[in-house]
């Protein structure tokens, strides 16, 4: 193991990056020598059906499951062995997002910034806010009562806000209306102009292509494949859908 919280495996600038790791859940294995490198300000979608291990990729890179042979690192840091190195690096947006309830949106984000350590202005969680494309009628409104989108909305900001690196979303268009998912995929890009690395995994193929700049395809464990977008199609999303439908989407 490097001495170097800091450096990569392989000396590239990369957010998220998974070398050969093997990992399971009380000996049986699950993640079969996988390898994922994702880049500062990139989208990479992870797709795969159910059971493929796509929320056992992720909880490797949030230190939840250390990996019995390979490498994992976050932003450089080993998420096994410096959970909390790691954690800084890297917002976790789950497939329903925890808030405080009784908070309103503006108090939920301050007061998650300040357990990360961060004090940020009224103004600027509210700016963060409307520019996650929270309305503003909703600021100062408990979050009880919020949609998942609007939850989500809440949940980018304060990932904006807290600047980090590297994002992990958990099926973030489950159960969102087309709208609501092309008004996500925007916030996505927006933070992807900001160079955060993000990967997410999805049983959405379509909107995966809409988004993603590389798209992998997780079987049994094992990548199968990864293809990148191009073109103004960015991806044949037919051809995608025939090879992987029955098990991605
Ligand atoms: P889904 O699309 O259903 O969420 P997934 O691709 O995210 O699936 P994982 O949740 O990573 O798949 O699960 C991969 C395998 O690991 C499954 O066989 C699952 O039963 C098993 N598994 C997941 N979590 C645990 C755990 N905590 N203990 C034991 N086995 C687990």
């Amino acid at each position: 193991m490097t001495t170097d919280p800091q450096a990569a495996i392989t000396g590239e600038p990369l957010v998220l990056e998974a070398r050969a790791a093997v990992a399971g859940y009380g000996g049986k294995t699950i993640l079969h020598q996988l390898d994922l490198a994702i880049r500062p300000g990139e989208i990479y979608a992870l797709l795969g059906a159910n059971g493929a291990g796509k929320t056992t990729t992720l909880s490797l890179f949030l230190g939840f499951v250390a990996p019995s042979a390979g490498q994992v690192r976050v932003n450089g840091a080993d998420p096994a062995a410096q959970p909390a190195e790691a954690r800084r690096h890297l917002a976790y947006i789950p497939e329903n997002v925890a808030l405080y309830e009784h908070l309103t949106a503006r108090e939920n984000v301050a007061y998650l910034l300040d357990l990360a350590g961060q004090r940020e202005s009224n103004a600027a969680i509210g700016a963060a806010l409307a520019n996650g494309g929270l309305d503003p009628a909703a600021h100062d409104r408990r979050v009880a009562g919020f949609s998942k989108g609007m939850r989500q909305k809440v949940a980018i900001a304060l990932a904006a806000m807290r600047r980090v690196p590297a994002l992990l979303l958990d099926e973030p268009t489950s159960g969102l209306d087309p709208q609501a998912t092309v008004e996500f995929n925007r916030l996505l890009a927006q933070l992807r102009a900001q160079g955060t690395g993000i990967l997410m995994v999805t049983h959405d193929l379509l909107s995966a292509a809409d988004v993603a700049d590389r798209i992998g395809f997780l079987d049994g464990g094992r990548l199968r494949e990864e293809v990148a977008a191009s073109g103004a199609e960015r991806f044949d999303v037919r051809a995608l859908h025939r090879r992987y439908g029955g098990q991605a989407t």
